[in-house]
């Protein structure tokens, strides 16, 4: 009766993780959340604020189904102050979040039968998205000595006559491991080389440590021919419940792919876009969250890189840390579930994100929770 394709699908362990750890804490259960794949901080109130104006304005109907062209602007000169990407606001296009805008870039490029390359680990939904549109999942490896890293040589060898897509996520959700400008133009040799495209999800752009600068794979050479850049407000403005990305590439891509917002979403929420463009706007918000969010990130560092029987990996950007829990001897699927049971500490384990033997933990909390998450894990690990 249903659809093979929808049949195959995995459930999103991240959304059913994270779903089970808010149900637990509705409970009254002193769980330490570290599955959450969304900011903690509320959303500002500057950005309430326009949305409260504009649905009081009765801004409360269907918008053009490429975005409101306020917002459009606001993104494409978003895109050349901040990321050096020339585009013009035709070339954007406003999804119902960054997840529906990859969902486009993927369903606009590829054919049933083309192969899409994902470094793995990876996050959860882009094999699935691949499944459903019909397209080939080729998970590309990677090595922690390498910090998870794409070797080039190893991409190469991946190449096929049916490849057509790479899709890149940096920093990266799950490993927080971000690229150099160096590497990502070792990438763009192959893509050119190989006739290919890239799908960038760049949503974890402003969540990047240490003096790290973010490199738009679009900006690099002749990659703007070539590069869907997908990007949202989730991450950067905690606005994950107002489902907001977007979408910016070559316009004979977005031209075509807006049809397919016509026919099933119509248009992002109204209301939305237009607080979007004081998101926009605002210069100093989302740098304020990352300087949180770095101190954050040394918490759990200092205290976890301490132990002996979990290996985390510093994370250089987002809001996850990736750590190596085979000294334990536990599966990271055992591993999450005892932790839960024992200690109340919530995280993801990493076989869905096609890893074995790594859990990803979220320091979207407080550093309150922080301490108390590291000092659970302690007593979990000392009682193995
Ligand atoms: N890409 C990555 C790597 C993510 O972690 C997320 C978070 N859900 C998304 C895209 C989608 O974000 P949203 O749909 O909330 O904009
Ligand atoms: N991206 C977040 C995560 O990885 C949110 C949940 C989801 O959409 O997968 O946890």
């Amino acid at each position: 009766m249903v659809n093979n394709r929808v049949k195959s699908l995995n459930k999103s362990a991240t959304l059913k993780i994270t779903a089970l750890t808010k149900s637990l804490i509705r409970e009254g259960k002193d769980v330490v959340n570290f599955a959450a794949g969304e900011p903690d901080f509320d959303t500002p109130d500057f950005i309430k604020a326009e949305a409260i104006k504009a649905i009081e304005q009765g801004f409360t109907k269907y918008t053009p189904s490429a975005g409101i062209p306020a917002l459009k602007e606001a993104i494409a000169s978003k895109l050349l102050r901040e990321n050096n990407i020339k585009t013009e606001s035709s070339n954007v296009l406003v999804t119902t979040g960054a997840k529906y805008a990859l969902y486009v870039a993927l369903l606009s490029l590829v054919e049933p039968g083309d192969e899409v390359i994902v470094p793995m680990p990876y996050w959860v939904s882009y094999p699935e998205m691949i499944t459903l549109i019909g397209g080939e999942f080729r998970p590309l490896l990677t090595k922690k000595e390498k910090d998870f890293k794409i070797d080039i040589n190893v991409l190469k060898k991946q190449i096929t006559a049916k490849t057509k897509v790479i899709v890149l996520n940096y920093p990266s959700n799950p490993t927080g491991v971000t690229y150099t400008r160096q590497e990502l133009s070792e990438i763009a040799k192959i893509v050119e080389q190989f006739n290919l495209y890239v799908i960038s999800d760049e949503i974890y752009e402003k969540l990047i440590y240490d003096g790290r600068k973010h490199i738009s794979f679009a900006s690099l050479s002749g990659m703007d021919k070539r590069t869907l850049t997908v990007n949202g407000f989730s991450k950067a403005y905690s606005m994950t419940g107002w489902r907001l990305g977007y979408l910016a590439g070559p316009n004979e891509i977005i031209s075509q792919a807006s049809k397919i917002i016509d026919h099933t979403t119509s248009c992002a929420v109204s209301f939305s876009q237009q607080a979007a463009v004081a998101a926009l706007e605002n210069k100093t918000w989302a740098e304020d969250l990352c300087l949180k969010f770095q101190e954050r990130r040394d918490l759990l560092w200092q205290g976890l890189s301490t132990l002996d029987k979990i290996k985390p990996i510093k994370s250089q950007g987002t809001f996850y840390m990736f750590c190596d829990v085979t000294p334990t001897g536990l599966s990271a699927l055992e591993f999450a579930d005892q932790l839960l049971k024992q200690q109340m500490v919530s995280c993801i384990p990493a076989e869905s994100f096609g890893i074995e033997g790594y859990i990803r933990l979220s320091f979207a909390t407080g550093n309150g929770q922080i301490k108390k998450g590291v000092a659970r894990i302690t007593d979990f690990l000392n009682g193995i």
